[in-house]
């Protein structure tokens, strides 16, 4: 099977993980303050503070900016779970905002129809989370205006997005949001098996998730609020989490960084070769690429506009036959079951569900081959001249 994404391991990063194994520190070592710094300097972030999964980064992100049973989040329906799971586990409650069909992205004019419409009514969300869906960037300028006209905070799920660029920037410098998260669950750019980042340049969130990650709990005698008992003491000044990313991880992610350039421009030699199959295929339309932003390309997604949604599912069907493992991104999140208990419906992101009903993801993955990308193509073409 060709699957749609995969991680690539080399001897460097088996040496990486190997020389941890057998060093004194399985976690809580050295190479994960390595590993922050890297990542912040790449990005060209102050801070970035490990963990272990982007789900849990996006769930301290959420509670270093006060998130809390009163507040509303906002986010993409076109995304993973965790993008809106992280606001409930604040007791918030969440709010979506449809999407543009050309991009999967957050539409920008939505957002701000939605803002005059909660002003109106005092139900302005307290924190927004943009999500770069498949590696390209949202509108963030647009996006921070809206923020400072209308009172509201910033997390960037960029999940998919390290190694991506918005403007003359790296995503992840968090020039237009208050804190930036990444994944490096082996599906995305690059792994650290399981793992997570937040990235912010404001030093109060920074400590506060750090604090978040490992229980609550200081060991900076500065910061204790009462006489250390003796060299054992610790203080716990918060209700915190074991969210530690391990050294073992760490290592992985850090050798794995190394490489992160030349998967990216791999991804868009890859990418090239599908847009130029599609150029002429007026059916199959590949998601368009904004003049301010370069893409990571964590997903290769195209739109098949005329198909039924029986169709539809009859071709990603019928690229698995193949051998092919075509997939659909996204269900949009407020279709599952257990959002649909708390009251959504089916209609309430019309862009969001007509892209859901047109949307494949056709593999593209570092070491993916151009043989086999024609056999993609083949299979994709093959299965629209067979419809009626
Ligand atoms: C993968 C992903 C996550 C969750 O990442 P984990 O590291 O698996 O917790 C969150 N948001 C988006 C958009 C993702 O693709």
């Amino acid at each position: 099977m060709i699957p749609y994404g995969k991680q690539n391991i080399d001897a460097d990063d088996l040496t990486a993980v190997t020389e941890v194994l057998q060093s004194a520190w399985l976690t809580q070592g050295p190479k994960v303050p390595a590993f922050e710094q890297a990542v912040a300097e790449h990005a060209t972030a102050r801070f970035a503070i490990a963990v272990n999964s982007a789900t849990s980064a996006l769930h301290i992100a959420c509670l270093a900016l006060d998130v809390g049973p009163e507040d509303c989040v906002w986010t993409s329906p076109n995304s993973f779970v965790a993008s809106a799971n992280c606001a409930l586990y604040c007791g918030a409650s969440v709010d979506f905002v449809d999407i543009e069909l050309a991009t999967g992205n957050m539409c920008m004019a939505a957002l701000e129809d939605k803002l005059i419409a909660a002003k109106l009514t005092n139900t302005l969300p307290k924190v927004v989370i943009p999500v770069h869906f498949a590696g390209q960037a949202c509108d963030m300028q647009k996006l921070a205006a809206l923020a400072q006209q209308y009172g509201f905070k910033v997390i960037e799920d960029s999940s998919h997005a390290i190694g991506a660029r918005y403007q003359d920037s790296p995503v992840g410098s968090c020039q237009f949001s208050d804190i930036c998260v990444f994944s490096f669950h082996p599906v995305k750019i690059i792994t650290s098996g399981e793992g997570g980042m937040a990235l912010t340049n404001q030093p109060t969130l920074a400590r506060k998730m750090q604090l978040l990650r490992s229980h609550g709990i200081t060991t900076e005698q500065a910061e204790y609020t009462e006489e250390s008992h003796g060299p054992w003491y610790y203080q716990q000044q918060l209700l915190g989490f074991n969210y530690r990313m391990t050294d073992l991880q760490a290592a992985l992610g850090l050798s794995q960084l190394k490489r992160l350039q030349t998967f990216v421009a791999e991804r868009h030699k890859l990418a090239q070769y599908y847009e130029q199959a599609f150029a002429k295929k007026p059916n199959i339309i590949p998601l368009i690429q904004t003049a301010d932003s370069y893409s990571s390309y964590h997903l290769y997604v195209v739109r098949l506009p005329g198909l039924t949604a029986e169709q539809h599912k009859q071709c990603v069907i019928h690229l698995r036959e193949q051998g092919i493992v075509g997939h659909v991104h996204y269900i949009p999140i407020y279709l599952q079951p257990y959002y649909q208990q708390l009251g959504f419906k089916a209609g309430y992101c019309e862009n969001a569900e007509r892209y859901y009903q047109q949307a494949v993801t056709l593999p593209l993955f570092p070491g993916l081959t151009e043989q086999q990308q024609q056999f993609v193509i083949n299979a994709l073409e093959h299965f629209l001249c067979s419809l009626p």
